[in-house]
């Protein structure tokens, strides 16, 4: 699902394309799609306004509109975002398109259908986005942004102090921070050196400030770097390449980058996590209970990752870690291929991406 770099790439690409041109109207062929409104009020309510400026909150892009009015757009798993001339072919994917007065359409594509897109007013006093006069902000469960430079390791500080819990479903929180999700969680836990399943509570003065590092470093590459190209990512301008730099994530079996033993993978609140666990150690206070986790959730998949390093000392299938490396990098390169493949097949229906 693209995180907080993905989507920034996406609000980045569309920017120069749609801010100044007017929107004319609105096809919606999936109405769970439109969070706020019917297919016909939201054709209606967008029509004659024009773009002001594109940004991005969290994992949502955010396309302010004339009259105070701001769209959000969630990619979720599959969403997609192209801007191509209106008369190019509509492939069955496009779920909702915003026609504009120029003669080219902005177009949601969303296999899943998990996408949404809501059509909000800005309070004119607070800026803030708000369903209605007077109603709630939308944005007002949403944490600080961890590359506001006016976030400082202070403010993280007090945030972790005061959440108990364990360091992976914090920072999927997005009350916690906000636009961090499964990749770039493993990636900071790996960087810092802290266990996925280590609590929140038991972080000393040091780590706190490791994980804060790790957390910036990892998502002002990525941002750098257009983003992780996994599954069907992709942005106006093609592909993220954050993907080539991701150490742990999805590399189960793989040598650890810094210590060379396996990565291993387990679920934790019916997420992927990927860690290695010579690196991110547990305190012997987390250990406990944390153990009963790791045994009832993913004994299957901990104990492969050991088969490996075991087959490899025993040399018993003439295997070696290295060669068990290089065919999980194989299958991984593999599918990464297939996968630009299909994206590049579906931009190619929308129209290229480069209209
Ligand atoms: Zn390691």
């Amino acid at each position: 699902m693209p995180e907080l770099p993905e989507v920034e790439t996406v609000a980045r690409d569309l920017r120069p394309r749609i801010v100044g041109a007017t929107i004319v109207g609105a096809r919606c062929t999936w109405s769970r799609t439109l969070r706020t409104h019917s297919p016909e009020a939201f054709a209606a309510a967008v029509a004659g306004r024009r773009v002001e400026a594109v940004g991005r909150r969290a994992k949502l892009i955010v396309v302010d509109l004339s009259g105070g009015a701001a769209l959000t757009i969630h990619l979720k798993m599959t969403g997609q975002l192209f801007v191509v001339p209106a008369d190019t072919p509509v492939d069955p994917y496009v779920r909702l398109v915003l026609e504009l007065a120029d003669d080219r359409d902005v177009r949601f594509r969303d296999i899943r259908k998990f996408g949404k897109v809501g059509l909000y007013g800005r309070d004119p006093v607070t800026a803030d986005l708000v369903t209605e006069a007077g109603g709630g902000a939308v944005f007002a469960d949403l944490g600080p942004e961890p590359l506001d430079p006016a976030f400082t390791l202070r403010d993280f500080r007090r945030r972790l102090r005061r959440r108990s819990g364990r360091l992976k479903p914090l920072l999927l929180d997005q009350s916690f921070v906000a636009g961090v999700g499964n990749i770039y969680a493993d990636e900071a836990l790996w960087a810092a050196r802290l266990h996925p399943l280590r609590h929140a509570a038991s972080l000393r003065a040091p780590d706190e400030r490791r994980l804060f590092e790790a957390i910036r470093s990892i998502l002002s590459e990525a941002v750098e770097r257009r983003g992780s190209s996994i599954d069907d990512y992709t942005a106006p301008d093609g592909d993220g390449s954050m993907q080539d730099r991701l150490q742990v994530y999805q590399r189960t079996g793989e040598s650890c980058p810094r210590c060379g033993r396996p990565i291993k993978r387990i679920v934790i609140g019916a997420r992927s996590t990927h860690f290695c666990s010579w690196c991110q150690r547990l305190s012997p206070a987390d250990r406990a209970d944390a153990k009963a986790i790791l045994r009832t959730q993913t004994g299957g998949v901990v104990r492969r990752g050991r088969r490996w390093t075991e087959l490899a000392g025993e040399g018993s299938l003439g295997l070696t870690v290295a060669e068990t490396d290089r065919a999980a990098a194989r299958r991984r390169t593999d599918r990464t291929k297939r996968a630009a493949a299909t994206r590049r097949a579906a931009a190619r229906d929308s129209g290229g991406s480069r209209a």
